[in-house]
Order: structure tokens, then C-alpha cells, then sequence
């Protein structure tokens, strides 16, 4: 689960109304890759093909039923591509008086990178600096979720989730710092077990204003251990 720490706490007395939002950009900043479900069919046909091209049996009792597991387990690792993104922040956006900095921090995330469709995990820190305009906390992992469950690169995933942040929230800024460790540079090739590749993207203010982007970083640096799996 994912640990929400918000430095300063937007009062809940203090929200004005709710904003609901019907925006075309918001559709074009989620870059939806697909409305129709996914291909399970397909996918367990091909699965069976790998195996056999393993020289495996598909056929034997530990394997008979492996293309409909991974078929199904596809569908949940990248459900990211068919998340609604007007229903994921429809609930939860408030035009409030409230300008400090929101920082929710340490947000587990799982993905896959697009090179081996091996996983890479890892933390996301997030902070906005709001305009008018706040997002229910327990939402940004969710839109951190929306980016990590497709087939990714770390650095675009950093870049989506704060695009899509500066479209729902035209905020003051938005920074996103991601840490990950990646399988296929664990597991295979060179093998360097401590790979932590470590990427941000800082928007308005966090890219314009040294003090506000070390206020984020200083955030979230402070107790944090490193990545441990
Ligand atoms: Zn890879």
C-alpha cells in the first residue's frame, strides 16, 4: 500500500465545491492507447506457441492452464490503458483557498518495461503547488497506477504523471521524482543487482524556483531507505 504523507493539510472545511471536469485534454494528457478490452484470446494462443518454442510442453499438468494465467494476469499488469480518467478524478477535485505545497510521497508502483516486458518497481514522490484547485490524496497514487500499468519507460511514466496533474489541476507546479529497480538489468546481461535508476520532471514552479523544488526534495528525502526487494 501506498504511505500518504502530506506536509501541510488542506482543511476539509475549507473546500468551497466540487469541480467536475468533462475536458477533452484531460482524455489527450491520460494517452489512452485503447477503449476495448483486452485480447486474452490471442494472448493465451501465443503463450502456448512460446511454450512449445521453449521445447516445453504445454500440454503437462503444471503448464496446461499457464497461457490463461498470464492472459488474465496482462490484463491487470496493464489495465493502465483503459482507466477513465474523467471518472479516476471526477470525485475528488476541489476549488479550495490553499496554496502550500502538497507532497504525497513514497507511492508504491509496479510496471513493465517495453524493452523485455520485465517488471521494473519502485517509489513515486509527488507534489503539486495548487492554484484553486486540490485533488482527494488517495488519487494520485491512482494516477501514478493509470501510467505504471502499461508497458513503460521510467522516464516517459515520470513525464505522464506530471503532465496529467498539470491538465486536471493547473496548478502552480508539479514535481514527480521516481526511483525503481529494473529485472531486466538485475537478472540478465551485465547483472548489477543495484540498479536504482532514479528520474524527475519539474514543472512551473518546482522547475523555476530553487527553494520550492529543495523544499520538495528535502521532503522527500528525509527518512527515506533505500529501495529494498
Ligand atoms: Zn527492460
Amino acid at each position: 500500500m501506498a504511505k500518504l504523507v502530506e506536509t501541510t493539510d488542506p482543511k476539509k472545511d475549507s473546500f468551497e465545491r466540487e469541480i467536475v471536469l468533462d475536458d477533452p485534454a484531460v482524455y489527450q494528457a491520460a494517452d489512452l492507447l485503447t477503449n476495448g478490452d483486452i485480447d486474452t484470446e490471442t494472448i493465451r494462443t501465443n503463450v502456448a506457441q512460446m511454450l512449445n518454442a521453449f521445447g516445453e510442453n504445454p500440454e503437462r499438468d503444471g503448464l496446461k492452464r499457464t497461457p490463461d494465467r498470464v492472459a488474465r494476469m496482462y490484463e491487470e499488469l496493464l489495465a493502465g490503458y483503459r482507466t477513465d480518467p474523467i471518472a479516476l478524478v471526477n470525485d475528488a477535485l476541489f476549488e479550495v483557498e490553499y496554496d502550500e505545497m502538497v507532497i504525497v510521497r513514497d507511492i508504491e508502483f509496479y510496471s513493465l518495461c517495453e524493452h523485455h516486458m520485465l517488471p521494473f518497481l519502485g517509489r513515486a514522490h509527488v507534489a503539486y503547488m495548487p492554484r484553486g484547485r486540490v485533488i482527494g490524496l488517495s488519487k494520485i497514487p491512482r494516477v501514478v497506477d493509470m501510467f505504471s500499468r502499461r508497458l513503460q519507460v521510467q522516464e516517459r511514466l515520470t513525464r505522464q504523471v506530471a503532465d496529467f496533474l498539470m491538465e486536471v489541476l493547473h496548478p502552480r507546479g508539479v514535481a514527480v521524482v521516481v526511483e525503481a529497480i529494473h529485472m531486466c538489468s538485475m537478472i540478465r546481461g551485465v547483472k548489477k543487482h543495484d540498479t536504482r535508476m532514479t528520474t524527475s520532471s519539474m514543472l512551473g514552479a518546482f522547475r523555476n524556483n530553487m527553494a520550492t523544488r529543495m523544499e520538495f526534495l528535502d521532503n522527500i528525502s528525509r527518512g527515506s531507505e533505500q529501495l529494498h526487494f
